[in-house]
């Protein structure tokens, strides 16, 4: 998960805590305070109803009464039980009615408030004396208007929860948007920067904050590696161009010594040697000049619209010329019919040095065994698939096969420097492609190479 989403869901789950408990707080207080006001009701009018009904003198009882009646009314349910010294009979039968715990009467007897609230029915106990009479009043009733008010609340809480968590997640991602669009402007302008731009710079904004620093960071190491891959890049050049006149002054010297007349059969042995040699370091300098110059400068100026079926079928004729006995097929089976899905934008030379390092791989580690070149199209790519069936490349060291000068371990029969693929992968790359190798040792080796439309 993106940090920007992470963020908003801890901000919002962060708030939904505080919300709730906030909730159940002011629910919590707000639904004791009723409950008591609603006790305090039912107590007076059990205290009125008691004090009637320890008077013999009915006047006094109805007097009782109507104060009641005029001033407080009747509660919804509202039921009394009185219980005169000596009525055991009917404290059991309430006991058995009523669905109060033995506290409620213990506090009853010691004439502390009972109160209990139960399936929405509050009760009440009293314990009234008076001129040396006593009862007991047990009172019950419902709130009805105080529970539809608890409900209200609750609905109200449950809908200002949900209305407030879409708000806050809304905003938090809004807001960590914000935070995070000097990051994400720092990712898209170092991806811009690759070996052939490496003179670019992160802009820096002057704000003094993290990101300033972090841009000040970014620049100061592309400082170091600039300076770095100009001293690479000038010392292979440098390097393969001063190989080259003594290189070509041996190899001539020797061609010279072998075409003199009647030179011993040694010194033409030594003269063959000195030159098939002389000849290998050649191809090796100026593979390695290529190797530097594409993964540095490329070859920009040089580049054409190329017809990648074109461009395979000329690749067969200079592998024809190298290896005579080669069994390169070329199969156009899955050609796409527009022939602009067979052009890409980019240096024939190059490319076709590629391809044909590729191809010639194929036919030297399957010693000359059938390789298969075929073209087809993919999404917004050319595809050219090499297959062959030769030795394949263990497992482990198939991610290393691009790395200059590594050679797989199975290889020792084979000659080679390990120079050819990093060059090739160099020139996929700066035409925008990418190449994938699938390999089964003693089976054989695909090498996919996706290439861009050029248009
Ligand atoms: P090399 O000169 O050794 O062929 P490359 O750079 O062309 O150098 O290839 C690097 C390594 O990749 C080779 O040494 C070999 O181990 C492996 N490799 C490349 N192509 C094939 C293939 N078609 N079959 C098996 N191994 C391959």
């Amino acid at each position: 998960m993106k940090i920007q989403n992470r963020i908003a869901l801890i901000f919002t789950i962060l708030t939904a805590g505080i919300i709730l408990a906030l909730s159940v707080f002011i629910y919590t207080f707000t639904r004791k305070g009723i409950e008591n006001s609603f006790f305090h009701r039912l107590e007076v009018r059990a205290d009125i109803v008691g004090h009637a009904s320890l008077h013999e003198n009915k006047s006094q009882t109805s007097i009782y009464y109507d104060i009641k009646e005029k001033h407080l009314g009747d509660l919804p349910y509202e039921q009394h039980n009185i219980i005169r010294s000596g009525e055991v009979e009917k404290v059991n039968q309430l006991k058995a009615q009523l669905p109060v715990p033995p506290s409620f009467y213990d506090q009853i007897v010691r004439k502390e408030p009972a109160r209990y609230f139960e399936n929405d029915t509050s009760y009440v106990g009293l314990n009234i004396t008076q001129e040396g009479k006593n009862l007991i009043v047990i009172s019950k009733a419902v709130d009805l208007y105080g529970l539809e008010e608890m409900d209200n609340l609750k609905n109200l809480m449950v809908i200002g929860f949900f209305i407030a968590m879409i708000f806050v997640f809304t905003f938090g991602k809004l807001f960590s948007n914000q935070i995070f669009e000097p990051i994400r402007r720092i990712i898209r302008n170092v991806k811009g920067i690759n070996a052939h731009n490496l003179n670019q710079r992160l802009t820096i904004d002057g704000t003094k904050d993290e990101i300033d620093a972090l841009s000040n960071t970014f620049n100061d190491m592309l400082d170091r590696l600039e300076i770095t891959f100009d001293m690479q890049n000038n010392f292979v050049s440098n390097a393969s161009h001063e190989f080259r006149t003594p290189l070509t002054v041996i190899s001539g010297e020797a061609q010279i010594g072998l075409s003199l007349p009647q030179i011993p059969e040694e010194a033409r042995e030594s003269f063959q040697m000195i030159f098939r040699e002389a000849e290998k370091l050649e191809h090796l300098t100026s593979s390695m000049l290529s190797l530097a110059q594409t993964g540095f400068d490329g070859k920009r100026e040089q580049w054409d619209k190329i017809r990648i079926d074109e461009l395979i079928l000329s690749v067969k004729s200079a592998i024809d010329q190298i290896l005579p006995t080669n069994s390169v097929e070329i199969n156009f089976d899955d050609l796409p019919d527009d022939e602009k899905k067979l052009e890409v934008n980019g240096n024939e030379a190059l490319l076709k040095a590629a391809f044909t390092n590729i191809v010639l791989n194929s036919c030297k580690y399957s010693d000359n065994k059938p390789v298969s070149v075929k073209i087809g199209n993919e999404g917004s790519n050319i595809v050219v698939e090499v297959t062959d069936q030769g030795i394949g490349i263990p497992d482990r060291e198939i991610a290393q096969i691009f790395v200059p000068f590594f050679r797989a371990s199975n290889t020792n029969k084979y000659k080679g420097y390990g120079i050819g693929l990093p060059l090739t992968n160099n020139i996929i790359k700066m035409h925008q492609g990418s190449i994938m190798v699938k390999s089964v040792v003693g089976v054989g080796t695909r090498f996919i190479t996706y290439l861009p439309f050029g248009y």
